[in-house]
């Protein structure tokens, strides 16, 4: 099966759900592919507090599905298939994917980022019975146990003060005696009664029988180890970009990051880059949605230019 359009989009994330709005109201025929339900990692946030617009607050899921209908209502089609493959032609190129190619003159790589791994025994094995990556998802099963929660960053604070409204008590695994986190974050948690930072410290092991039962955890200054009992332990440490289907086709930094100059071009003419695929800094729903704006403009001031 293949087929043609004007614009082709990888990714259902905010930055591909907003280049897909703007490609469509330029009355551009465009096809969206996603792997899995649109609305990317956004969608799986407990709450949306800094989405500008809206302060009410929405879950992740809900503002998520907002974008996903605003590029539906303006036209842009959305189509369950893996990208697996990107073939560069003049003028049209071709995303060959799990449910056929699709070839249009532009491409709009939105592909976002994956949870990263600790890569520590007991992470694969104990996956889905202790150890998750998605606080909203998988938090509420732990009610009135003990959870650890792996990182420092905005992700994890979020995630463990969501987790302290389920669990019995929630402690943050830290490698440094800081946190990463924004500050606002940072206040709620040292608040929170049943929330505690173990710092200065890493999960080296997950331990279980049938489920976890706990987490070797090593202070890196001290190098003393210890075992933590708990029933699960969310891994929320940051993320890499979900770009190795491009590798030696799109130019990437050595994280894998794809490199775009200040208006969303790839090295390839016609292949844009927007969101997590090629933002290490930012990773912001509104950065993201930002970007994928620019990356649809510029692919429709490509197309315009093809035809003069
Ligand atoms: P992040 O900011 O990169 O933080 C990752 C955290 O995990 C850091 O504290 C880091 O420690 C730690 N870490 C990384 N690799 C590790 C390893 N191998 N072992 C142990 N610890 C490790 O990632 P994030 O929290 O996912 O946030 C990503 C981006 O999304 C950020 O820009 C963030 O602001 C944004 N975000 C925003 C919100 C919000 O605005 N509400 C919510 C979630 C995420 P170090 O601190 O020592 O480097």
């Amino acid at each position: 099966m293949s087929e043609k359009a004007d614009v082709v989009i990888v990714g259902g994330g905010a930055a591909g759900l907003t280049a897909g709005l703007y490609a469509s109201r330029g009355n551009r025929n465009v096809v969206l592919l996603d792997r899995a339900m649109p609305g990317g990692q956004a969608a799986t946030t407990d709450t949306v507090e800094n989405y500008p617009g809206f302060p009410d607050v929405p879950s992740g899921l809900e503002l998520m599905q907002k974008f996903v209908d605003h590029a539906v209502k303006f036209g842009t089609r959305i189509e369950t298939a893996e990208a697996q493959r990107l073939t560069p032609g003049t003028p049209d190129h071709t995303v060959h994917t799990s449910g056929g190619d699709f070839i249009a003159p532009a491409v709009v790589i939105a592909c976002g980022s994956s949870h990263r791994k600790l890569g520590i025994p007991g992470e694969e094995e104990y996956a889905n019975r202790g150890v998750s990556y998605c606080a909203p998802c998988d938090g509420p099963l732990f009610r009135n146990r003990q959870v650890l929660v792996a990182g420092g960053g905005d992700a994890a604070i979020e995630g463990a003060l969501f987790l302290a409204n389920f669990a019995e008590s929630v402690r943050v695994i830290h490698r440094r005696d800081e946190l990463r986190a924004t500050k606002i974050l940072q206040s709620r948690a040292f608040e929170k009664e049943n929330l505690s930072i173990v710092w200065d410290s890493v999960a080296t092991e997950v331990i279980g029988e049938q489920a976890m039962t706990g987490a070797r955890v090593k202070n890196v200054k001290t190098g003393d180890e210890t075992v933590l009992e708990a029933d699960g332990v969310f891994i929320l440490i940051g993320s890499v970009p979900n770009t190795q289907w491009l590798k030696g086709r799109l130019e990437m930094d050595e994280r894998g990051y794809l490199k775009i100059d200040d208006a969303c071009r790839t090295n390839i003419d016609g292949v844009f880059a927007a969101g997590e695929a090629a933002d290490a800094v930012f990773r912001q729903i509104v950065v993201a949605a930002g970007q994928g704006a620019m990356a649809a403009i510029s692919a429709e001031r490509y197309i315009q230019g093809l035809k003069a």
